[in-house]
């Protein structure tokens, strides 16, 4: 659904390529993947699939930003805890690695990576500090001789569970200075649990995560991540990534409830002859598309190399604001089928939340917006 045409901006070898992405989501990801988002289990066959058509690498793919963010969507239009697997990994682990980790850890690590043979983790949030985490860093790094000696604790950390390294953020105990350090999942003191009973994104394995005097070599110190600003850099970017899943959620809710208002009968006609029911559906149509241009803007002010966090926060904060809208007027529509899972819109209903709340909530992204437009900062 793109009524405004904005894939007509992709080159013929661009759309042809997000045509092969469709295709493989909608015929063996979409319908595939409800039993193990019931499950709350991870599906390693349906990623594998995923790693086969390029997706395990598409950071590093050449092509437009606006394909790439076309791709986020088409992907979590089928499934949306798919999509942050595909998008956590390819933002915040080998975008992090290739840009700010050294190139023994580009060599060792990024080719296993690009083809989903080995996972990782990006570890910022706290137990105690989530949206206050920029100030709030309490894990703790220690030099001793030629080794970092890791103390504290990470909440959240999506892939935790079996990556085979997280990706630390963590405050130097005698400097306070933050940084990034590359902490491999069999080193003595790690300990990740999975967070049980998600309402949303059933399918990530989040993992609280415990360092207890945890050893790493100084070599897995990144060395491009020296501040907080290098994760904002990043965090900048996923933010905008996330608009593109919003656009994707919104996408599978016109298309689920379109193709059931069309079916469902009531009073002797498709339920798609109320007046009221149209409604429903333009609105999330215009939703749809209006978050669909933005979004295209965002790629073209990326594309220049233009980004600014005021503009990934609002296009995060609007488009999953407009998604969270649209996932409710579509539930509605579904009636008492709207609430099982194996019709999908109550999966997508549920997944909508965390977009909502993740990779900055809703409320935090709308007062960066706040801040650049009065010049005053309603937070820390
Ligand atoms: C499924 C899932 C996956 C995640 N994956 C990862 C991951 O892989 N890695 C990672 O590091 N983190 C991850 N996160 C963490 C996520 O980024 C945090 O949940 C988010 O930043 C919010 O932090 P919090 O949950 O501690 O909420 P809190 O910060 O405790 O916020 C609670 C409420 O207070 C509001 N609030 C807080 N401060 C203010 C203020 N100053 N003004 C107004 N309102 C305020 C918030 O908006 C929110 O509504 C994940 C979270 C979820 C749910």
């Amino acid at each position: 659904m793109d009524l405004l045409g904005v894939t007509q901006q992709l080159s013929d070898r661009e759309h042809e390529r997000l045509l092969e992405v469709r295709e493989l989501v909608q015929n063996k990801i979409r319908k595939q993947s409800i039993e193990y988002w019931n499950r709350e289990e991870f599906p390693a066959q349906l990623v594998k699939l995923l790693a086969q058509q390029g997706l395990a690498g598409l950071q590093l793919e050449s092509c437009s930003h606006l394909l790439r963010g076309l791709i986020h969507a088409e992907i979590a239009r089928a499934d949306i805890s798919l999509s942050s697997v595909v998008g956590i990994h390819n933002e915040l682990v080998v975008g992090m690695l290739d840009e700010l980790g050294s190139e023994e850890q580009r060599a060792r690590w990024l080719p296993k990576l690009t083809a989903f043979d080995a996972f990782g983790a990006f570890a910022l949030t706290e137990p105690e500090h989530g949206s206050d985490i920029a100030g709030g860093v309490q894990c703790s790094v220690k030099r001793d001789g030629d080794e970092y000696v890791i103390s504290g604790a990470k909440r959240w950390i999506g892939m935790g569970t079996f990556s085979d390294f997280t990706l630390l953020w963590a405050k130097d105990a005698e400097s306070g200075e933050l940084g990034a350090y590359l902490v491999e999942s069999d080193r003595p003191g790690f300990c990740a649990t999975k967070i049980e009973h998600k309402i949303g994104l059933r399918i990530i394995q989040n993992a609280d995560i415990t360092f207890d005097q945890v050893r790493i070599p100084l070599a897995n110190k990144l060395p491009g991540a020296s501040c907080f600003s290098s994760a904002n850099g990043l965090l900048m970017q996923s933010r905008a990534w996330v608009g593109w899943q919003a656009v994707g959620a919104m996408m599978a809710t016109f298309d689920i409830c379109k193709a059931y208002a069309l079916e469902r009968q009531q009073f002797g006609q498709p339920i798609a002859s109320f007046q009221l029911i149209q409604q429903s559906l333009a609105q999330i149509a215009g939703n749809l598309s209006l978050c669909l241009s933005m979004m295209s803007d965002i790629a073209r002010k990326q594309e220049r190399g233009d980004l600014q966090m005021v503009d990934a926060a609002m296009a995060k904060s609007t488009a999953t604001r407009l998604a969270r809208e649209s996932a409710s007027l579509g539930r509605a529509l579904m009636g008492g089928n709207g609430v099982v899972s194996d019709f999908e819109m109550g999966k997508v209903f549920c997944d909508v939340e965390i977009l909502h709340t993740y990779e900055g909530t809703y409320e935090i992204n709308s007062l960066i917006v706040g801040r650049a437009l009065t010049g005053v900062s309603a937070f820390v």
